[in-house]
């Protein structure tokens, strides 16, 4: 069946019977606008990102259940790097009209199960034809007591960069699906993110994050940032960059140079070192899509937080220190400077 055939009543009838209902929706899907409940001493904290076919999704490389995931999860993520508590979110898709059934019970099925796990309710969306291909965009609501809410922009000299879990992963993965591999450790980590929602809380609630920001451009990118907006600079060591066993093998294997659109500025930008196999550290700095947390804290706060950590069960790395001066410095595992090939994904940047 296709969605032709269904209609869009017939299909916001089908998404709507899949939602459970939530003490703090007072109307859901089906009227002009959903009514909410806030949590009486908390901020509502609000998001949205988009997800277009061709762009950022390849539906020969996913399945539908997959994408719906992610499509929740990247938001989720945004809403935990704010240390808030993911609430409500709201779903507009734009489906061509020969799109099958089975392609929307598959996105709303793994969507669904996604926002039960981390105890966000869909409350409403706008459901549209498109003539291009497949467009979604999701906004997700969270929550915060204010005093808790971190921004990016509390980073001060001498505090403590680090990050959760492993980078570069999801980047070694886009690349091997771009070379026909369809599973493992690291096509998971590009197609299937974890949002780091119980981090995010727990560092926020425990007090002891100056900023914070979700890894979803490269860790250059990202900690550009926080630096940015913080008035501050840093100096990171690569040693210290958690890299996976999955991603190190991954790379001992790939001796491949980087094409151009790999490199900052394309063309002239070639550095001598040009694959992951001769540096793992390029992939691992600019790679987009981890969706980690990367944050700041004052140098006494170290143990703190790699016991909160513990507690949740995702391991945390100390990767550098915030500088008074301007600018990014990078320490190659030998001390010297180290200059990377590339910071970075910009939508609008040199292909
Ligand atoms: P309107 O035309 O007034 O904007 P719609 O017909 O677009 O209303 O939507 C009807 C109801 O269904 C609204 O409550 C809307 O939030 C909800 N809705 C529409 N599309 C979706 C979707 N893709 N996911 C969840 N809810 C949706
Ligand atoms: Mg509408």
């Amino acid at each position: 069946m296709k969605l032709a055939e269904l209609g869009e009543f017939g299909l916001i009838d089908r998404i709507k019977a899949n939602v459970a209902a939530s003490p703090s929706v007072l109307l859901g899907i089906g009227d002009d606008a959903a009514a909410l409940s806030p949590t009486p001493g908390q901020v509502t904290l609000i998001t949205s990102d988009m997800l277009l076919e061709g762009v950022h999704f390849d539906l020969s490389f996913c399945d539908p259940h997959t994408l719906g995931r992610k499509s929740l999860s990247v938001n989720l993520s945004d809403v935990a790097a704010m240390g808030a508590r993911p609430r409500h979110f709201l779903l507009g898709v734009a489906l061509p009209k020969d799109v099958p059934l089975e392609f929307m019970d598959g996105f709303m099925a793994g969507m669904l199960e996604q926002a039960q796990r981390y105890g966000a309710t869909l409350v409403g969306g706008d459901t549209c034809a498109s003539k291009g291909g497949v467009a979604i965009s999701v906004t997700a609501l969270g929550e915060q007591r204010p005093e808790l809410v971190v921004t990016r922009s509390g980073a001060r000299p001498g505090d403590l960069v680090c990050v959760t879990g492993t980078v570069g992963d999801a980047a070694a993965g886009l690349k091997q699906l771009f070379q026909g591999v369809r599973d493992g450790f690291l096509v998971a980590r590009q197609l299937d993110p974890t949002p780091r929602v119980e981090a995010g809380v727990a560092l926020a609630e425990a007090g002891v994050v100056t900023a914070m920001i979700d890894v979803s451009d490269g860790v250059l990118q990202d900690l550009g940032h926080i630096c940015e907006m913080s008035g501050v600079g840093a100096r990171l060591e690569l040693a210290r960059l958690p890299l996976s066993e999955h991603y190190l093998a991954y790379c001992e294997g790939s001796h491949a140079p980087l094409a151009p659109w790999e490199r900052d500025g394309g063309e002239g930008a070639a550095t001598g070192k040009e694959s992951p196999g001769d540096d793992p550290f390029a992939l691992a700095l600019s790679g987009g899509e981890d969706y980690e947390l990367l944050f700041c804290i004052p140098a006494d706060k170290e143990a703190e937080v790699a016991a909160l950590c513990a507690k949740v069960d995702l391991p945390v790395s100390v990767i550098g220190a915030i500088t008074a001066e301007s600018g990014i410095q990078l320490a190659a595992p030998d001390g010297s400077p180290y200059t990377p090939p590339r910071r970075g994904f910009d939508h609008f940047g040199a292909d």
